[in-house]
C-alpha cells in the first residue's frame, strides 16, 4: 500500500506519562501505517522542559506560528509536588498558558457524540462548543497576601500620572488579586467566534456578568456587540443564525435547557469551567476535542484531559490501563485535516475523516475503554471493555477496510 505523502510539516508537541505512552502508540498502530508522515518534533515531556529551561515550550509555539498547524499531546502542570517528583530547577509555568499566550487564541471545544452514549441531559442532541477565550483573567493575574490595617489600592501609572482606586479597607487579614484583558484580545476572541459560528452554522451564545462588572466584563459585551454589528450581522443574517447575548448565569440555566447546537463563547475562568461541565454531561472528557485557534489562522491540536496520572502508575507497576484515547486520536485527526485543508492535500483529508469514522464506529459495535462501558447502551450491542491497546488495534482493524 502506497502512504499518502505530506507537503508541509506538521508540528508536533509530545508529552507526559500515560498520554505519552498513548501518542506513541496512535503513531505506530494508526497513523504511521497510513501516512508519510512529515512532522517537526518537540518533547515538551517535563523532563526536556526542565533540560531545555523551557526553551522547547516557546520553541515549539514559534513553530506551530510558522507552519499553521501543531499538535500536542497532555503535559504535566508543575506543582510544588511534581517539582520534588521530577527534582525540577523551578516551577515551570503550564505549557498550554505559554502557547495561549504566544498564539493568543481561542480554545474550542466540542464533544465527540456517539450513538449509545447519552448525554447526561438527555436533551443535549447536539454538541454544545465551548469557545473559551485563552488569555488574561486569573490566568495572568497577581495575588498578595493583605495583612490588617491595610489600604488596598488598584494603581494606573500613565506618562508618569497615577490614577488610584481603592480596593478595600482591610480591618483583619485577607487577600487580594490584580488581573486585567486587552481591547485587541477581546477582539480577536470575538471575531475567532464569529468566524468559528459561521464556520458551523451554529448560533454563537456569549455571556459575562456586565451587571455587576460594569467596566471589566461590559467591556467584553461592548467590544463583542460592536464586532457584531459592523462586520458580522450580514453574514449570519444569510447564514440564517443569531448572535445571542446574556448574562452568564442566564446562560447556564438556558445552556441546560437547550437541546445543544450552539457555539458558546466564554471567558477564561467560564470557559475552563464549562468545558469541564460540558465534556463529563455528554460522557466523558476523554470525549471532548480541543483546538486552539489563533486570530492570524494559527492551529493547535490537543486533547482536553489531563496526563491521566493515576493510569501511568498503575503501567508502571505492570498493570493494564484502560486509558481512552479518543480525544488524543481526534487531536491528530483534527490536526491532520487542517494540514490537508490547508495544502490542498485531499488525500490527508480523506484519511483524517476515516480516523474519525473508524474510531467512533469502534466504540458504536461495543469496543471501548472502561471510562465508557458503563454508560454505554445500545440495543443489540453487547459491550466489551478494552485496554489502552487492544483498542487502538479494534481501531485500526476498522480503518484497515475504510
Ligand atoms: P487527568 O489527567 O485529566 O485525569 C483525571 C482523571 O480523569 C483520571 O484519573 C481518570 O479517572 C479520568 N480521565 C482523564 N482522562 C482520561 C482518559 N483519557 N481515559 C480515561 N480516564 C480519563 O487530570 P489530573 O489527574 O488532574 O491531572 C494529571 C496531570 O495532567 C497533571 O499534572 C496536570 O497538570 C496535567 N494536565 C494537563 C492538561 C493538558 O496538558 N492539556 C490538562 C489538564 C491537566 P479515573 O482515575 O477515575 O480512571
Ligand atoms: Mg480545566
Amino acid at each position: 500500500m502506497t502512504k499518502i505523502i505530506m507537503r508541509t510539516p506538521l508540528v508536533e508537541l509530545d508529552g507526559d506519562e500515560m498520554t505519552r505512552l498513548l501518542w506513541k502508540w496512535i503513531k505506530e498502530i494508526l497513523i504511521l501505517p497510513y501516512v508519510e508522515l512529515k512532522s517537526e518534533y518537540y518533547d515538551l515531556s517535563l523532563p526536556n522542559r526542565e533540560a531545555t529551561h523551557d526553551a522547547v515550550t516557546v520553541a515549539a509555539a514559534e513553530a506551530i506560528k510558522k507552519y499553521g498547524v501543531g499538535v500536542k499531546c497532555a503535559t504535566i502542570t508543575p506543582n510544588a509536588e511534581r517539582v520534588a517528583e521530577y527534582k525540577l530547577s523551578k516551577m515551570w509555568k503550564s505549557p498550554n498558558g505559554t502557547i495561549r499566550a504566544m498564539l493568543d487564541g481561542t480554545v474550542f471545544r466540542e464533544p465527540i457524540l456517539i450513538k449509545g452514549i447519552t448525554p447526561i441531559i438527555p436533551t443535549w442532541t447536539a454538541p454544545i462548543i465551548i469557545a473559551r477565550h485563552a488569555y488574561g483573567d486569573i490566568y495572568k493575574n497577581t495575588e498578595i497576601k493583605v495583612p490588617a490595617d491595610a489600604v488596598c489600592e488598584l494603581v494606573v501609572t500613565h506618562n508618569g500620572e497615577k490614577t488610584r482606586k481603592e480596593i478595600m479597607r482591610f480591618g483583619s487579614d485577607g487577600i487580594a488579586m490584580g488581573m486585567h484583558n486587552l481591547d485587541a484580545s477581546i477582539a480577536s476572541f470575538a471575531r475567532s467566534c464569529f468566524n468559528y459560528a459561521l464556520d458551523k452554522r451554529l448560533p454563537l451564545w456569549f455571556a459575562t456578568k456586565d451587571t455587576i462588572s460594569k467596566i471589566y466584563d461590559h467591556r467584553f459585551k461592548d467590544i463583542f456587540a460592536e464586532i457584531f454589528d459592523s462586520e458580522y450581522k450580514q453574514d449570519f443574517d444569510t447564514a440564517g443564525i443569531e448572535y445571542f447575548y446574556t448574562l452568564i448565569d442566564d446562560a447556564v440555566a438556558r445552556v441546560l435547557r437547550s437541546s445543544g447546537g450552539m457555539v458558546w463563547a466564554c471567558k477564561n475562568y467560564d470557559g475552563d469551567v464549562m468545558s469541564d461541565m460540558i465534556a463529563t454531561a455528554f460522557g466523558s472528557l476523554a470525549m471532548m476535542t480541543s483546538v486552539l485557534v489563533s486570530p492570524s489562522g494559527v492551529y493547535e491540536y490537543e486533547a482536553a484531559h489531563g496526563t491521566v496520572t493515576r493510569h501511568y502508575y498503575k503501567h508502571l507497576k505492570g498493570e493494564s490501563t484502560s486509558t481512552n484515547s479518543m480525544a488524543t486520536i481526534f487531536a491528530w485527526s483534527g490536526a491532520l485535516r487542517k494540514r490537508g485543508e490547508l495544502d490542498g492535500n485531499a488525500a490527508l483529508c480523506d484519511f483524517a475523516d476515516n480516523l474519525e469514522k473508524a474510531s467512533i464506529a469502534t466504540i458504536e459495535d461495543g469496543m471501548m475503554t472502561k471510562d465508557l462501558a458503563g454508560m454505554f447502551l445500545r440495543e443489540g450491542v453487547t459491550v466489551r471493555a478494552l485496554n489502552s491497546k487492544e483498542f487502538l488495534e479494534a481501531i485500526a482493524q476498522r480503518l484497515q477496510v475504510l
